[in-house]
């Protein structure tokens, strides 16, 4: 039994197009909170939540994520995550990855088994090979693609997801095969620690959205500074957050949990995917606002 309330929030990204089902996501990422809440009522770290979590998102194949990345312009999967304990500000990141499973897991062994904060390209996937993670062996018959819609390049679905636990810490996770026919070696803003991703002893953020307004915006990072500094709510915070990215010109979502277990999850594109565990325990999801 907890003693303090539990809250977590996962997104499957926010591109949404209007005419689309999404039924099959969304009960997806209801079972996985009702996955997260278990975990978080036996007691497992809010770290352990958000990786577990995001790596089931990542091998689903549903998102634009792991599986369902899409390839970059020389057919090629390079893959960006990050992750981030809010109690210690420990924090781990790949960037333009390939070949690995799971690039949350891969950010995870940068947190803890190396002093660096960010591994990119081959330094990624040789620290994943030594860590004995597991290997993508042929990335053509792996890899599940969507259709991109009338050809058009299309942030749709990197996924992310944060929690409190019941000692209070707070960690946020997200993992992205990036933007719809990416240029090689482009970093959106999920790895970018205070752009895409962020955790605190206030607040966890992961973001969605095209990731260079995200990271113009120092979208996560801002968030963070108006609760600690003008003491808003999450919510109020991660709006202001996204009117600031629309008026860069990009658009997307942000989710987040406070330290109290407020949540939020808006977005200003045409909705999210996303799942939530309210702090009285009810579990909600779907493309619309859930905050
Ligand atoms: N933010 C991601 C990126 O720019 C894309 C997404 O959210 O779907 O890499």
């Amino acid at each position: 039994m907890t003693t303090r309330p539990v809250a977590m929030v996962l997104h499957g990204g926010a591109g949404v197009l209007a005419k689309k089902s999404y039924d099959r996501e969304i009960d997806h990422m209801r079972s996985l909170a009702e996955r997260g809440k278990a975990m978080l009522n036996e007691g497992a770290t809010a770290l352990d939540v958000v990786e577990a979590i995001v790596y089931e998102l990542e091998i689903s194949g549903h998102y634009v994520a792991g599986k369902g990345s899409s390839p970059n312009t020389d057919n090629r999967y390079e893959l960006d995550a990050a992750i981030m304990d809010g109690d210690t500000r420990n924090a781990g990141a790949v960037a333009a990855m390939e070949g690995f499973i799971s690039p949350i897991h891969a950010a995870r062994k940068v947190m803890e088994s190396t002093p660096h904060v960010m591994l990119a390209g081959w330094g990624a996937n040789r620290l994943a090979e030594r860590e004995g993670l597991e290997a993508v062996d042929d990335p053509d018959s792996y890899y599940t693609p969507a259709a991109v819609p009338d050809g058009r390049a299309y942030a749709t679905g990197t996924v992310g997801c944060v929690a409190l636990d019941c000692e209070g810490r707070l960690a946020a996770a997200t993992s992205t095969g990036g933007t719809l026919k990416k240029t090689p070696g482009r970093v959106g803003d999920c790895p970018l620690i205070g752009a895409g991703t962020w955790a605190d002893q206030d607040v966890a953020i992961s973001c969605t959205g095209q990731g260079e307004f995200f990271i113009r915006a120092l979208a996560a990072g801002t968030v963070a500074a108006r609760i600690r500094y003008l003491h808003e709510s999450p919510d109020e915070a991660a709006r202001w957050a996204l009117k600031d990215v629309k008026r860069l010109g990009g658009d997307g979502g942000i989710i987040a949990v406070g330290r109290d277990g407020r949540i939020a999850a808006p977005y200003n594109s045409q909705g999210m995917k996303c799942a939530v565990l309210h702090a009285d325990g009810r579990i909600t999801a779907g493309v619309q606002d859930l905050s």
